[in-house]
């Protein structure tokens, strides 16, 4: 069988842990033999993160921005105990954090579904994208503990010499204060994301504030969402008939437990972070849950949600068998290479795309499954494999699709 050729390179970001011993294992196995790998390769795995003093993160974002499709490993962000496991000169940001504001992306996750695993929600049919703005709100916000009577207020100088005053509240006893921001060029970028990756995906884009009580900050959200809709993408989505939803967030979440899913919904920064831990719980396991970083100029970033699975590798270096699931990483590496095909017109590249997720899909309803899978399985005969043993039945099925 001849190996599917690329035009244009793929951006790989490599990781650290078990998934970096997964990631090998899937591209020796599952890609190589198939795909005449094209890739421009950054290590940021912690102990070349650190070398690099942390440049190599700078360029790999930089080079996904070049070539608009990168596929990355879970990587450690560095904490106290990470600086004595790996002696690091500096606690290194998280790369994740780092990518995002090079490439001023939007994170949508989805998970993984299969029929022998039903998701605690018994209608949701198809699978809930979510979108989680990943700017500002509460997570840039700035604190204040009142310990004493007085009056808060609110007051913005304008560069123009114009000032804008109100008072937040004229405590009469100790309390706390908030100030928090977002900025319109960040909320346009996020509606950008929001409606192309919809356009891509062809699902419906629901979108959600507490704009009857946040009359300015929350309403200016759903005004952006708004005008960047009927703008640039009110067409398309008619052409493709899906359909942009706004509503209150208290119906929407009412709205998302009653659907049968099938759609993406736009969080704010707040709403997204609890949302999107509810969504991958209820749909199975973290180990299922995929995520793609896109930007509001269509560049692409494809990663599994879940992180480096430390436990797990703790064990393989002590010479134990793991059963760690390598599902969402693999279909890090299908979407990548589909979106690689789909821009650079290689058919060949997208249908292997399709065909690996495929295979992987096939290997679970067979009832071949990692460990954590197993005991979510209804309906199959379920049968542990380890990693290794779960990625070659995977191959197997992948060889005879691709011989057809
Ligand atoms: P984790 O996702 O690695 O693990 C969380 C839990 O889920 C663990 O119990 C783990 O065993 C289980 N799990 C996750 N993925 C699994 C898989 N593929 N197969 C089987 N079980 C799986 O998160 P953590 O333990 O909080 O963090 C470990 C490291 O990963 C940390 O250093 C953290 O900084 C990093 N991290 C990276 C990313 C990323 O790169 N996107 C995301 C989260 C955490």
């Amino acid at each position: 069988m001849e190996k599917i050729k690329m035009t244009t390179p793929l951006v790989e970001m490599d990781g650290d842990e078990m998934t970096r011993i997964l990631w090998k294992m899937i591209k020796d196995e599952l890609i190589l033999p198939f795909v005449d790998l094209k890739s421009e390769y950054y290590d940021l795995g912690l102990p070349n993160r650190d070398k690099t003093n942390d440049k190599v993160t700078i360029d790999s974002a930089n080079a996904a921005r070049k070539y608009g499709v990168a596929v990355k490993c879970a990587t450690i962000t560095p904490n106290a105990q990470r600086m004595d496991e790996y002696h690091l000169h500096k606690m290194w940001k998280s790369p994740n954090g780092t990518i995002r504001s090079i490439m001023d992306g939007t994170v949508f996750r989805a998970p993984i579904t299969i029929p022998s695993i039903r998701p605690v929600v018994k209608n949701w049919e198809q699978p809930i994208t979510i979108a989680r703005h990943a700017y500002g709100d509460v997570y840039k916000s700035v604190e204040i503990r009142a310990d004493e009577p007085g009056v808060a207020k609110l007051v913005f100088e304008g560069k123009s010499g114009k000032k804008q005053e109100v008072e937040i509240h004229n405590f009469d006893g100790a309390g706390v204060i908030q100030g928090m921001h977002n900025t319109d060029k960040s909320i346009t970028s996020f509606a950008h994301s929001c409606f192309k990756f919809a356009i891509d995906t062809k699902q419906d884009l629901w979108f959600a504030t507490k704009d009857t009580i946040s009359k300015t900050y929350d309403a200016q959200f759903r005004q952006i969402f708004e005008e960047v809709y009927e703008k640039d993408y009110k067409q398309e989505f008619e052409k493709l008939g899906i359909e942009y939803f706004y509503t209150l967030i208290d119906d929407a979440v009412a709205r998302v437990i009653r659907s049968k899913g099938g759609f993406i919904w736009a969080c704010k920064n707040y709403d997204g972070d609890v949302m999107s831990d509810m969504l991958s719980t209820a749909f199975g396991s973290l180990a299922m849950m995929t995520s793609v970083l896109v930007s509001p100029d269509g560049k692409y970033e494809y990663e599994a949600a879940h992180g480096t699975v430390t436990r797990h590798y703790y064990k393989y270096l002590k010479g134990e068998e793991t059963s760690t699931n390598p599902m969402a990483t693999i279909f890090a590496w299908s979407g990548a290479l589909r979106k690689r095909g789909e821009l650079d017109n290689i058919k060949e590249l997208v249908e292997f795309g399709d065909k690996l997720e495929q295979a992987c899909l096939d290997t679970l309803n067979s009832g071949i499954a990692t460990k954590d899978l197993v005991n979510l399985m209804e309906g199959v005969e379920a049968k542990q494999a380890n990693s290794d043993e779960f990625i070659a039945a995977i191959r197997k099925n992948l060889e005879v699709s691709l011989s057809k």
